[in-house]
């Protein structure tokens, strides 16, 4: 099926040994590596309940067999991160931030390790695999100087002024569940555990087996960097089965994945009455206005939309360009397309890499298939590329795509994207909302106040002007997550941490008690409360 292609030869840091040393931290029982003496290895797994053969994208071999945690294993593997999770919770904030700070530095110091091992399990291009690297590093420093501000115990107005002294505190839930996806297997295994971990929770976090390797070792580097091993437990195997043993483990779960599992994984945690993140599926829009820099629209276009090969929950999949300048911007997009380099290999030659398996393969295959059925052009790409791997497919331009297409409102998560031209920006509007979903957006205008009046009515979770993803994503200081069927919760920013620990408030009250006292009864009581609240009100005291 490969035709002549001749593949790269994963590099050193995927040697059987260094593989097979990452693997052991699965293998083990308790205690072996544990960092602090907390106990705990990550999860026990004896391959008892089958492995997974894990196979490159680039070239479809097999890269490791993957062993499965029973779901025994999984209850005893957050037996051992919740024993363990108690003296974490008891060191002080200080010493967890500055552990978050020491890990950004092993991971900038690692990172070519880390990009050999994401581009193995994930197909992606070299330049897409730093830009987890760099996106880690980026929410490790902001944790590491914000964590301790933002959980520090807050004063709150009290019910009465200087009898009430009310305080309110953060405590962790305890352990926090994450089941990550493969797209992007370094900043969606590591981003969610970061928060949960410096507020002092412990992790029961499973990835996808396609990408395990790449989060054992991003907990290996973490725990060089003095985050103790017991909190951090990683279970694998299949989906179905590991999943929701870690969702009735949990005190709180992260998900990150399809809209279908995110309804399954919401309804569990529902059942359970614990709160579920949940960061789901997107079909996003970018809205080229008619005073667009063309060259700056083209150049977010294709990063937007063929960044890890589409298979970026933020990919745009959708444009709206109006009409006064649509032929130009298609021409220049579809050509721009097609210069994209596509190939396999652990440095920077190529621009794109591969689809993931044959599952993402047929699906794309199937999206642009059935649009042309159904009337669509193919403007660019439109083929896959056995000559390059078995996986590879290259980026495509549709235009024409009618409602009835597949590909008109289902996401794609692969390298395709529809041009629609439009009348004006209120037909944009409209059509960008006109969505089940609503997770990220982006709009390109010379004018940026003309494109905030725009960005501000697209519902969106997050929108980029003059830029694709990387501007929300990267501010890592506002939370970002969708709505609609792109999920609920947030992460990053402080609401991205605080969603890790519960709010307690202690009120202590002084002299007098809030309720009837003394001589205050009855309709003393209800004169002097309203004299008060109206006092309250006067002097704007919230
Ligand atoms: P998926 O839902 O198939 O799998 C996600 C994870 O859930 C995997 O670890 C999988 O093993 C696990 N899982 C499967 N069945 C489960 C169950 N019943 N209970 C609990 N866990 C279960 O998603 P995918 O295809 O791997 O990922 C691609 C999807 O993720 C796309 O829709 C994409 O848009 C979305 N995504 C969203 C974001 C975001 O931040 N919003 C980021 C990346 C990917």
């Amino acid at each position: 099926m490969a035709g002549q292609a001749s593949y790269p030869s994963p590099p050193a840091s995927l040697s059987h040994h260094r593989i097979e040393a990452l693997l052991s931290a699965l293998r083990r029982g308790s205690g072996s590596d544990s960092a602090d003496g907390s106990g705990g290895g990550s999860g026990g797994v004896s391959g008892d309940d089958g492995e997974t053969a894990v196979r490159m994208p680039f070239s479809g071999e097999v890269l490791l067999r993957l062993p499965h945690t029973s779901v025994a294993q999984v209850a005893e593997a957050a037996r051992l991160a919740r024993a363990a999770q108690k003296n974490w919770a008891a060191t002080s904030i200080h010493v967890r931030a500055a552990a978050l700070l020491r890990w950004h530095d092993a991971v900038l110091a690692r990172a070519e390790e880390l990009c050999d091992v994401i581009q193995a399990e994930s197909g992606k291009a070299r330049g897409h695999a730093f830009e987890e690297v760099a996106d880690i590093a980026n929410t490790l420093r902001y944790y590491g100087l914000s964590a301790e501000k933002v959980l520090a115990p807050r004063r709150r107005h009290g019910v009465f002024p200087l009898l009430t002294r009310t305080v309110e505190l953060r405590h962790p839930y305890g352990l926090i569940g994450i089941i990550s996806p493969w797209n992007y297997p370094l900043t969606l295994a590591a981003g969610d555990a970061i928060p949960a971990l410096v507020a002092g929770n412990a992790v029961l976090h499973k990835p996808d087996s396609q990408t395990a390797l790449t989060t054992l070792l991003i907990r290996e580097i973490a725990l060089a960097a003095g985050i103790p091993a017991g909190i951090w437990q990683v279970v694998v195997g299949d989906g179905a089965t590991v999943g929701p043993a870690v969702i009735d483990a949990a005190d709180h779960v992260v998900f990150t994945g399809s809209t279908a599992t995110g309804r399954r994984v919401a309804e569990q945690a529902g059942r359970r009455l614990v709160r579920a993140d949940l960061e789901l599926g997107g079909k996003n829009a970018m809205i080229v206005c008619a005073d667009a820099r063309l060259a700056s629209a083209v150049e977010g276009a294709v990063r937007g939309s063929f960044s890890s090969a589409g298979q970026l929950c933020l990919s745009m999949e959708r444009i709206y360009v109006h009409r006064d300048i649509a032929d130009e911007f298609t021409k220049r997009f579809a050509a721009a397309a097609r210069r994209v380099k596509l190939g396999a290999g652990y440095d920077y030659r190529s621009e794109m890499g591969s689809l993931v398996n044959a599952a993402q393969l047929a699906k794309t295959r199937n999206h642009i298939d059935d649009a042309v059925a159904h009337g669509a052009t193919v403007l660019a790409g439109g083929t896959h590329r056995p000559d390059l791997g078995p996986y590879f497919f290259e980026p495509t331009v549709l235009a024409d795509v009618p409602e009835t297409a597949a590909c008109f409102d289902e996401e794609t998560f692969g390298p395709v994207v529809s041009v629609y031209p439009v009348a004006s920006d209120e037909e944009a509007i409209e059509k960008a909302n006109a969505s089940a979903y609503g997770l990220n957006a982006s709009v390109y205008s010379r004018s940026a106040a003309h494109a905030r009046s725009v960005a501000r009515r697209l519902t969106a979770g997050t929108v980029n002007i003059n830029e694709s993803y990387a501007a929300a994503w990267g501010s890592v200081d506002s939370p970002m997550g969708g709505v609609k069927a792109s999920g609920v919760g947030r992460r990053h920013g402080a609401e991205g941490l605080l969603a890790s620990t519960w709010a307690q408030t202690i009120a202590a009250q002084r002299i007098w008690p809030v309720g009837e006292f003394g001589p205050l009864r009855g309709r003393r009581y209800q004169a002097f409360m309203t004299a008060s609240l109206r006092a309250l009100k006067m002097l704007r005291r919230r």
